[in-house]
């Protein structure tokens, strides 16, 4: 049977998501695609457990509109 998660994989998060506190495993690093959508620059990020920085080039460009998308579940 197949069951409806309300967040699969391919979800875009926003930053918030990223630095929820409430994960079920909080220890756990996770893992992220981010994309920018103004100047297509695009990477693969760890984000380890605890980390509350959004990726570098967000912060750096913070014009620009950055997507998260999980990978790691
Ligand atoms: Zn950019």
């Amino acid at each position: 049977m197949a069951s409806k998660s309300r967040y699969g994989a391919d979800t875009i998060v926003t930053p918030d998501a990223v630095r929820a506190p409430y994960e079920r495993d909080p220890d756990r690093p996770r893992a992220f695609v981010c994309t920018c959508l103004t100047c297509r620059e695009k990477q693969r990020v760890l984000f380890e457990a605890g980390r509350t920085r959004p990726w570098e080039h967000d912060s750096a460009n913070a014009s620009h509109v950055v997507e998260y998308r999980r990978i790691d579940r």
